[in-house]
């Protein structure tokens, strides 16, 4: 679906849309052609009324009665998140978290495909990035081009991060995975999600406290 052609989605939404997505996977996987909203709603945790505000963004399509067709929905939440086809996406920054992620064969299933890494070091070992060799900072214009890429992954140092978000944004890309512990200053029409476990653990310890 073109850009344009797009609602405007909150934020908020589009999250919960991925996760109805992941729980209409699993229906799909275990044979189950036909759910209703209050099942649905069940299993991805919102309520029933916030499932079906969500699902209006599609128009009417739900059938009274027999619920919704597990693979329509599920084939246009994909087409509205871009994953119906296998998203280009590059990593820059080859280090402990880099090579991680890079070692982790989840994403293509999820419709995402690490075409590129870029390190601004050469390897220390031949084996450090699984998935094929790093390639140097000076090709990273070249690559994103050629592969018409929209979205990477920073995980870089936070002093480094900055001038690389500047650099990816020059070249087109439009949609930033920051692991970085920073807050990058992008344009507007570029979207950044922050990935920051401290936070995470911070906000569970709080709620753990007696
Ligand atoms: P690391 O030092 O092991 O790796 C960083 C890599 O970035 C190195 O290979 C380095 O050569 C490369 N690099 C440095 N400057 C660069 C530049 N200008 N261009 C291209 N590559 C460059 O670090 P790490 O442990 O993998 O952590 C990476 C980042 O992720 C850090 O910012 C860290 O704080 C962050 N981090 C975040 C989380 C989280 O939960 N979000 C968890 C762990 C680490």
């Amino acid at each position: 679906m073109k850009k344009t052609d797009r609602p405007e989605i909150p934020r908020k939404t589009v999250y919960r849309l991925s996760i109805y997505l992941r729980c209409l996977q699993r229906l799909r996987a275990n044979t189950i052609r036909t759910v209703s909203s209050e099942a649905l709603a069940k299993v991805a945790g919102v309520k029933p009324t916030q499932l079906r505000k969500d699902l209006t963004y599609f128009g009417q399509f739900g059938t009274r009665g027999l619920g919704y067709d597990v693979d329509t929905l599920a084939r246009m939440i994909s087409d509205l998140l871009g994953t119906n086809s296998l998203q280009p996406v590059i990593l820059v920054g080859v280090g402990n978290l880099g090579r991680a992620l890079l070692a982790y064969q989840g994403f293509m299933q999820e419709g995402f495909g690490i075409v590129a890494a870029f390190d601004i070091a050469p390897p220390h070992q031949p084996d450090r990035n699984p998935t094929g060799a790093i390639e140097p900072m000076e090709r990273l214009e070249e690559i994103v081009r050629e592969q018409r890429v929209k979205m990477a992954i920073i995980t870089v140092p936070a002093s480094a991060a900055q001038e690389v978000a500047n650099r990816l944004v020059a070249c087109g890309i439009t949609g930033i995975l920051n692991f970085a512990p920073i807050v990058l200053h992008v344009p507007e029409d570029v979207m950044v999600s922050n990935v920051n476990l401290a936070i995470e653990l911070e906000n569970l310890s709080y709620f753990i406290q007696g």
